[in-house]
C-alpha cells in the first residue's frame, strides 16, 4: 500500500548519514564515557565534540548545553530548577504551550503554590503582546516560558521582542524550541535567551536524546540525582550514539537548511492552494500565510460527525497526519491550542494538522487531497 508520512511536526525520520553514525558508534564506542581507560575516554571525547557541534551552530559556549532524555525531561527540569534554585515566584506561559510545559506548570502551581499567569491568545493563534506586556509590569520574580514554534498550529512567537521584553523586566527567559531548532536558525549571541530546549527526534536524529541551553552564569541543581555526568547536573550514563547522532542531525540540517527550507516552503504554498481550490471553505488554524514553514493546520468542511471516519479512512489509506499532539491526535475532542483561541463553529468542525520535511513531494500532497475528496 502506498504510505505517505505527513506527520513531521510528531517525528521525523533519520538521515542515512545519521545512521551511519550512530551505527559506527554503536559497533566501535561501547565504553562508559566515565572510565578513566582509552574506552571510556574515547566515548567521552566524542559526548564533548558532540557539545561543540552543537553550541557552534546555536552561536553558544559548549558549557551551556546539558544532555537529556528528550524535550520533556529539559523542560520539567528548568521549570522546577527555576522555581526552586532561582526562586522564582511566578510563571507566565500561555495555554498554547505543549503539555510538557502546560501540565508540569499546574503540576508546579499546586505543589509549590508558584503564581502561573497565562497571556492572552488571538484569534489567529499568536501571544497577544500588549497582554503580554501588561503581565510582567507586576513586579514579581519571574519566569517567562512561552514556545518558539507552536507544534500544532506552527504560530511563531517573537524571539527578539519577547527576550527583550523580558530582560528590560528582569524576568528569566524559557523558550520551548523543540519544533524550530535545526529548522531555523537562532542565535544565542545575539538574543538574550537564558534557557532553551531541543529534541533529536525533531529533526531527523534519533528518538530519546535531547538538550537544555543554561545560559553561563544561572546556578540550577539537578533533578535526576546519582552521578557527576553533565557537570553533576543530569545523572545517568550518557546515551553516547543518542549524543552524536543528535549533533550530526543538526549540523547537516543547518548546513541544508536554506534549501531544505526553501522546498518545504514551496511544498507548504502548494497544499494550502490545493485545499482551498478544493475545499473553498476550508480555514486554518494559524494564519497559514504567517505560519512556520512546515506545519498546516487546516479546519476542513466537514460535518463533525465525520472527525473520526475521516482520520481513519485517511490512515487506511497509507496517510499520516494528526489532528494535534501526537498524544491526542487519536481523540475527537479539540485540542486544548485550538480551545484557546477558536471560537465554537470552527471547534466542531475537524482539523487535521499536515507537517511537512524535505522528504516530502507534491506526489504526497496530490494523494492526500485526492483521499480527503472520497471522504
Ligand atoms: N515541546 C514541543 C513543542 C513538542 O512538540 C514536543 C514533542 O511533541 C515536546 C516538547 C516533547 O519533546 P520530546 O518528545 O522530546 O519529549
Amino acid at each position: 500500500m502506498k504510505q505517505v508520512y505527513l506527520d513531521n511536526a510528531s517525528t521525523t525520520p533519520l538521515r542515512p548519514e545519521v545512521i551511519t553514525e550512530m551505527t559506527a558508534v554503536l559497533t566501535e564506542n561501547f565504553g562508559n564515557p566515565s572510565s578513566s581507560h582509552a574506552f571510556g575516554r574515547n566515548s567521552k571525547n566524542l559526548i564533548e565534540l558532540s557539545r561543540k557541534t552543537i553550541a557552534k551552530s546555536l552561536n553558544c559556549n559548549a558549557q551551556e548545553i546539558i544532555f537529556t532524555s528528550c524535550g520533556t525531561e529539559a523542560n520539567n527540569f528548568i521549570l522546577l530548577s527555576a522555581i526552586r534554585d532561582l526562586k522564582v515566584e511566578r510563571i507566565i506561559t500561555s495555554k498554547i504551550e505543549h503539555h510538557a510545559v502546560l501540565h508540569t506548570v499546574e503540576v508546579f502551581e499546586r505543589q509549590f503554590g508558584v503564581q502561573i499567569d497565562y497571556v492572552n491568545i488571538l484569534q489567529d493563534g499568536t501571544v497577544d503582546y500588549n497582554h503580554f506586556a501588561d503581565l510582567l509590569s507586576e513586579d514579581k520574580k519571574t519566569l517567562v516560558s512561552l514556545m518558539h514554534v507552536n507544534n500544532e498550529i506552527g504560530t511563531i512567537l517573537d524571539l527578539v521582542k519577547v527576550s527583550k521584553l523580558c530582560k528590560d523586566h528582569q524576568a528569566y527567559f524559557h523558550t520551548d524550541t523543540v519544533q524550530s531548532i535545526g529548522k531555523t536558525p537562532i542565535d544565542l549571541t545575539e538574543l538574550p535567551i537564558d534557557f532553551l530546549v531541543a529534541s533529536a527526534h525533531k529533526f531527523h536524529g534519533p528518538k530519546g536524546i535531547g538538550f537544555a541551553f543554561i545560559r553561563k552564569g544561572i546556578v540550577l541543581q539537578p533533578v535526576l540525582l546519582g552521578g557527576e555526568q553533565e557537570k553533576g547536573l543530569r545523572a545517568g550514563t550518557e546515551s553516547v550514539h543518542n549524543i552524536v547522532g543528535m549533533a550530526k542531525a543538526l549540523e547537516l540540517s543547518m548546513e541544508k537548511h536554506e534549501e531544505e527550507m526553501k522546498e518545504v516552503t514551496d511544498l507548504k504554498e502548494y497544499l494550502v492552494n490545493q485545499l482551498r481550490s478544493t475545499f473553498p471553505e476550508v480555514t486554518f488554524a494559524g494564519n497559514p500565510e504567517q505560519t512556520f514553514y512546515n506545519v498546516t493546520n487546516a479546519i476542513l468542511p466537514f460535518d463533525e460527525s465525520k472527525i473520526s471516519l475521516f482520520l481513519f479512512q485517511l490512515d487506511m489509506n497509507g496517510i499520516a497526519v494528526s489532528r494535534g499532539s501526537a498524544c491526542q491526535s487519536g481523540s475527537v475532542k479539540p485540542s486544548h491550542v485550538l480551545e484557546a483561541f477558536l471560537p465554537e463553529d470552527l471547534l466542531k468542525r475537524p482539523n487535521i494538522r499536515i507537517s511537512l520535511s524535505h522528504y516530502n513531494t507534491k506526489d504526497d500532497i496530490d494523494y492526500l487531497i485526492e483521499i480527503l475528496k472520497k471522504v
